[in-house]
């Protein structure tokens, strides 16, 4: 039984998948792509548009090609792993398990796709986070420990009780904002933005962001201003991405002398929308740059501390980013400020301008 169908159109034939194969694909819990014996997709489910396997009815990952010659030369069914690009730019990486085997005489090949690469990475990521996560707890549990043994001893001193008291309260709102973020993290750690993909407006996104800061620019005194605002439409998560743009305002602000501006802006650049986040604060030293989107990493962790920070913020901006397909440049000179970019490739422009 032949599982392709031939539709004649006009003097050409065109091959068809036929529709109890599309039934019986759609019903699997994965996703599938047919190719016909030139190379031509014929049919590819739902999610394949967000893997960046396809463009133009043509498979665009040279390994799977590969596999896909190997199947039509030996006739047998191959399996295998390949790694595809999460967009046109940034390093992020998926990795995919392939079934590929042929469905007909004439070269037709059927390739069945899934995510268990991907897993075990993310299963990786969080050993080692959780690692990283129970070293970070310690220290301000066991200053809680301390303090609170401190105040036990002076219980009779109201003075100290007072001094022990607010010490264990600062410690405590700290502990409570480590384990927000951590929270953070790890949510974005378990979901992939592109598997429950929406479109995201890039002015919303920035004008949420922008939002939840305003209290924090009020009290800090600097401004934040706009500079040219162009919108695009990503595909992914409205709510990682407001968070990865939040968390670049929020330091731009906390980084910052008071009375400074921070501006804001974005630009259309081909199919990529970039967002600047530019500041006139502390910056960042050429040798600390490269380590700053690290978990935990802080270049002044008092300094951090003092503004509530966890060395977490920018790693979260740069998972979220990277899980668009996206990337995030910085450029700093000390002294002078820090400017931010995140650059994301976008599913079409905007409508709304
Ligand atoms: P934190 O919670 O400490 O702010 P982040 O991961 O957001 O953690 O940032 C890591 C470190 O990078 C910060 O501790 C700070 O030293 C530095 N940093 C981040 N953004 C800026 C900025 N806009 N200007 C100067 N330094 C910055």
């Amino acid at each position: 039984m032949s599982w392709l169908g031939k539709k004649a159109e006009k003097a050409d034939e065109t091959t068809t998948v036929s529709q109890p194969l599309i039934a019986a694909l759609n019903s699997l819990n994965r996703e599938s792509i047919v190719l016909d014996s030139s190379g031509l997709v014929l049919f590819e489910s739902s999610k394949i548009a967000l893997l960046n396997l396809v463009k133009e009815n043509k498979i665009q990952s040279e390994e799977l090609l590969a596999l896909v010659r190997v199947v039509r030369r030996t006739g047998k069914t191959q399996e295998g792993s390949i790694e595809v690009a999460r967009g046109p730019i940034g390093e992020g990486k998926r990795d995919l398990q392939i079934t590929a085997a042929l469905i007909d005489n004439e070269g037709s090949v059927l390739v069945i796709i899934d995510d268990e690469g991907e897993k075990q990475r993310i299963d990786a990521i969080r050993r080692d986070f959780i690692t990283n996560i129970s070293h970070e707890l310690k220290t301000p549990i066991q200053a809680l420990s301390l303090n609170s043994d401190a105040l036990l001893e002076v219980k009779d001193e109201p003075e100290k009780v007072v001094l022990f008291a607010n010490k264990i309260k600062t410690q405590t709102t700290r502990l409570n904002d480590l384990v927000k973020e951590i929270i953070n993290l790890s949510k974005i750690q378990d979901s992939d933005p592109l598997d429950m993909a929406h479109e995201v407006e890039i002015s919303d996104v920035i004008s949420e962001a922008v939002d939840q800061c305003e209290v924090l620019a009020e009290a800090r005194n600097i401004w934040v201003k706009f500079d040219g605002l162009q919108n695009g439409v990503v595909l992914g998560n409205r709510e990682q991405l407001v968070m990865a743009v939040h968390n670049l305002v929020e330091n731009a602000i906390n980084y910052s002398a008071e009375g400074t501006n921070v501006v804001i802006s974005s630009k259309l650049d081909g199919e990529i929308i970039e967002i600047l986040v530019k500041d006139q604060g502390l910056g960042i030293a050429e040798e600390n740059l490269d380590r700053i989107f690290e978990r935990f990493y802080r270049v002044d962790p008092a300094r951090s501390r003092a503004t509530g920070g966890t060395g977490l913020g920018l790693s979260i901006v740069k998972h979220v980013i990277t899980n668009h397909g996206g990337e995030v440049k910085v450029w700093s000179s000390v002294g002078v400020g820090s400017t931010f970019a995140i650059r994301l490739p976008i599913a079409k422009e905007s409508t709304n301008k």
